[in-house]
């Protein structure tokens, strides 16, 4: 089959082409896994982490990839939940231990084995993938492949985040960073939250105005102090300054999740303007979301077909994946970008 596989740790300002196209064999099944034909393949900023050490894969190569939809077409013996020809998807989460009290108590998210799609297991850069049958879902009928694999991370961790804030009805949200996680949020929380206002803050022009097509109230430049106080803020930037600036903007008790597995370094310096006084004092509060679990997935998906949500979408080939990885390094974005294999 083909493949795109992550080698080795890479530097994408001197490598632009950190992936590799080579033809493998199709992997073969554990008794509790199902194999996909991968139709459509998500590209996520946490692609750039992997490859550029942030969250290092633990051994390579590695085929990347999680937000993955596939027909399933061959089935371990012990693999009983899905029919040959049925449609799933796989997300971060490939795997957790099951036992631990984390997973015990709902918070499979945090087990100290969690196995992510695509860092620990081969994911859905390639025609086919193996993955434990428990851990891939049915995709409701109303999404295509392209619209149905970015809800799969951006979407669900990004639902695991707006749970984190708290928010309920009439109390204002901000998003800073609008790719494809801010603008599902934003849609989700026009659905569910009638009454909020949504205030983004982006760096370029365009992400600004196409959050106000989405129904933003209001949108401007990071550093910004915008009209009125919020009660939560969602960080899905890769950076620090984002987070300073957005703290003065928080009211007393307010909540900033961080959505992102991990920040850059390129500016922590701009830590050191975090004022006291002003960003966090009254009780402000910054927490951070760690992964996914499968609930979570499963309760957006169903949300995402009620709305139903349609995520805007820009699609590429398998081999043009270190295209697409670096206009997002670049932040060419216009909503989700996705791999679509020809097979
Ligand atoms: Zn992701
Ligand atoms: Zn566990």
């Amino acid at each position: 089959m083909k493949a795109m596989i992550l080698n080795k740790i890479t530097n994408l300002k001197k490598n632009r082409n950190p992936l590799e196209l080579v033809d493998i064999p199709i992997p073969k099944l554990k008794e509790n896994e199902i194999l996909l034909k991968v139709s459509v393949c998500g590209v996520c900023h946490t692609e750039l982490d992997e490859i550029e050490g942030r969250t290092p894969p633990p051994h390579f190569p590695i085929i990347p990839g999680h937000e993955v939809i596939g027909k399933v077409v061959e089935k371990g013996e012990k693999a009983k939940r899905f029919k040959i020809g049925e449609r799933v998807g796989v997300a971060w989460i490939f795997s957790a231990c099951g036992k631990c009290d984390f997973c015990l108590n709902g918070k499979e998210n945090l087990c100290k084995d969690f196995i992510a799609t695509g860092r620990d297991a081969n994911g859905g850069y390639a025609e086919y993938m193996a993955v434990p049958e428990d851990f891939a879902y049915k995709i409701p009928e109303i999404f295509s492949d392209e619209e149905a694999a970015p809800l799969l991370c951006a979407g669900g961790v990004g639902y695991r985040s707006l749970k984190l804030t708290n928010l309920q009805n009439r109390q204002n949200l901000g998003l800073t960073g609008f790719g494809a996680s801010g603008h599902l949020v934003l849609l989700l929380v026009k659905h569910k939250f009638l009454d909020s206002k949504i205030f983004v803050f982006a760096r370029s022009k365009k992400e600004q105005e196409f959050a106000l097509k989405l129904g933003a109230f209001w949108s401007g430049d990071t550093e910004t102090e915008c009209p009125g106080k919020l009660d939560a803020i969602i960080d899905t930037t890769p950076v620090w300054k984002p987070i300073v600036e957005a703290m003065k903007n928080l009211k007393p008790a307010g909540r900033l999740i961080i959505n992102a597995i991990r920040k850059e370094e390129i500016d922590k310096e701009y830590l050191l303007k975090l004022n006291y006084a002003q960003h966090l004092w009254q009780e402000k509060e910054i927490k951070s979301v760690a992964n996914v679990t499968r609930k979570d997935i499963e309760e957006f998906l169903k949300l995402a077909a009620e709305i139903p949500l349609q995520p805007e979408y820009q699609v590429y080939k398998l081999e043009e994946a270190n295209i697409a990885l670096l206009e997002l390094k670049e932040r060419k974005i216009r909503g989700a970008k996705v791999l679509k294999i020809e097979n």
